[in-house]
């Protein structure tokens, strides 16, 4: 008997583990730990738990087609894979790899564990490359995004992955949770994420579905480089949540989709991770240790987890923007669409990114606190690296300086503001304020204080 340990990595097709099980014995169980993050780790978010129950569910009928039962326990792994792997008699234990370092270390810990007893295999199979093996010639991780993609790049080569993958059968999604997934917790009675359920299909067929709607995008209209700023066009994947929980392998979809921009995004996505094995910090500390000396409001008194309540004189303004109420059509526009259905067009999130960090000067530490409890897609890596990019603080960012104009972005990425009706109604109507605070203004006095921090930092001046 063969246990396979599913984590981030809810699949079927291209997935390691459960190929290397199917290949060296019939009898295979599966489970999946709710459990408790090591200490210094958040738990993962109320909208990413939304999704992990149904993509559980899914999961669950899919092994089960497959002759495979599914059993989820909670607790501390440490503990429990080792009495599961005991109590079903199993003679080995396989996973995927996870690439938070708490995490990996914690699993390093549980195979040496397991290893006096069973016979124990990870795998890769959450990114295209191990993060330790895309490394400059002096054995460093890269902190530039394109050197570190042309090597990524030269690694991989021309054949990634095992050619044709299977498509996983059609499911339709089912909404209504099994008992022992519903035990979890995960999904509050109030059923708040409603209106996600419009937008997604969490699960393996889902993310094939995802991939199969965009791959038939491409072949009919090639226009992802072009159409991808648009936040009124569905001219994305949407494969991001899919990834996050490994329900499909970023193999699968650089196989299927061969236009390069794409398979760029997808390096960016690989590139954040590699930053992250190097920082485990990432979410708390700048990388660039200038900004630490930068006045962005914030509450240090904070806790260690959850949302940091705000201070009192930047509340308000805080509340205005998680809300999607602070006046600014776009960025109200994204609030708004993140808060409804989990997540967020790309263009407008650096948009929404770059009003709360630079024109409202509030810490950007807020603003991915906010993403990490509402967005579908929230990982571990790509928000916090991301939101160090749009602040200006993090490797390889926008700088400081490049302050996104909301209204000049409405202009051409929103020309004819269907992205902004559909989220703002009001919009256009006198029901609808000004902006609270002044572009101009707010622009100007960012510059200010980042001149200021900069000329400190360098005089050697800061406290
Ligand atoms: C402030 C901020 C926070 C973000 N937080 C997250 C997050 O928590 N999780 C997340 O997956 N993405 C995050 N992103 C990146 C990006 O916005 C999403 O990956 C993208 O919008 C997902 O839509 P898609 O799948 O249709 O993307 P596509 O355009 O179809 O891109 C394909 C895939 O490439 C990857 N990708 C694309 N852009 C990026 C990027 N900038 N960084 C890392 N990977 C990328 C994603 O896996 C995505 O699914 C964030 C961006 C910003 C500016």
């Amino acid at each position: 008997m063969i246990l396979v340990w599913y984590r981030d990595d809810l699949r079927t097709i291209d997935h390691a583990p459960l190929e290397w099980a199917r290949e060296h014995d019939e009898d295979i169980r599966a489970v999946y730990v709710w459990e408790s993050p090591p200490s210094g780790l958040r738990p993962i978010g109320a909208a990413s738990r939304w999704w992990l129950a149904y993509s559980l569910q899914a999961h669950r009928r899919r092994l089960a087609e497959l002759g495979i039962s599914l059993q989820l326990v909670t607790g501390d792994p440490e503990q429990l894979i080792p009495q599961f792997a005991a109590e079903c008699g199993a003679q080995a234990v396989v996973w995927q790899r996870r690439y938070v370092p708490e995490l990996a270390q914690r699993d390093a810990a549980i195979k040496s564990t397991l290893a006096a007893d069973y016979e124990v295999r990870s795998f890769p199979g959450f990114l295209l490359s191990e993060p330790w093996e895309v490394q400059t010639n002096e054995g460093s991780s890269y902190k530039v995004y394109s050197p570190y993609a042309r090597k990524a790049g030269e690694l991989l080569g021309e054949d990634v992955g095992p050619g044709d993958l299977q498509r996983p059968p059609e499911l339709e999604p089912d909404w209504e949770l099994d008992e022992d997934i519903r035990a979890l917790g995960l999904v509050s009675e109030i059923d708040w994420a409603a209106g996600f359920r419009e937008h997604w299909q969490p699960g393996e067929a889902g993310a094939w579905k995802a991939l199969d709607r965009f791959e038939q995008r491409c072949a009919e209209y090639g226009d992802y480089a072009d159409k991808r700023d648009y936040p009124a066009v569905p001219a994305t994947s949407r494969l991001s949540p899919h990834l996050r929980f490994g329900e499909i392998s970023p193999v699968a979809a650089w196989q299927d989709i061969s236009d390069s921009t794409f398979r760029s995004e997808l390096l960016w996505r690989e590139f954040a991770w590699s930053r992250l094995w190097a920082r485990p910090d990432l979410a708390t500390t700048n990388v660039r240790a200038q900004f630490d000396h930068f006045p962005w409001a914030w509450n240090s008194a904070a806790g260690e987890y959850g949302l940091t309540p705000p201070e009192e004189d930047y509340a308000e303004q805080l509340q205005q923007w998680r809300r999607g109420h602070t006046g600014v059509p776009l960025v109200d526009a994204g609030m708004r669409e993140l808060w409804a259905t989990g997540t967020m067009h790309n263009r407008v999130r650096m948009v929404v990114g770059s009003w709360l960090t630079k024109n409202l000067g509030i810490h950007w530490r807020h603003g991915e606190e906010w993403f990490w409890d509402t967005l579908v897609d929230a990982d571990y890596a790509s928000n916090p690296f991301n939101w160090q990019w749009v602040a200006g603080c993090g490797d390889d960012a926008a700088p400081y300086f490049r302050i996104f104009n909301p209204l000049t972005q409405e202009k051409k990425f929103d020309p004819k503001h269907r992205y902004i009706q559909r989220w703002v109604p009001e919009w256009g109507t006198p029901m609808y304020p000004e902006p609270h605070v002044d572009v101009k203004e707010s622009r100007a006095r960012a510059l200010a204080a980042y001149k200021d921090t900069t000329q400190r930092y360098r005089a050697g001046v800061v406290d």
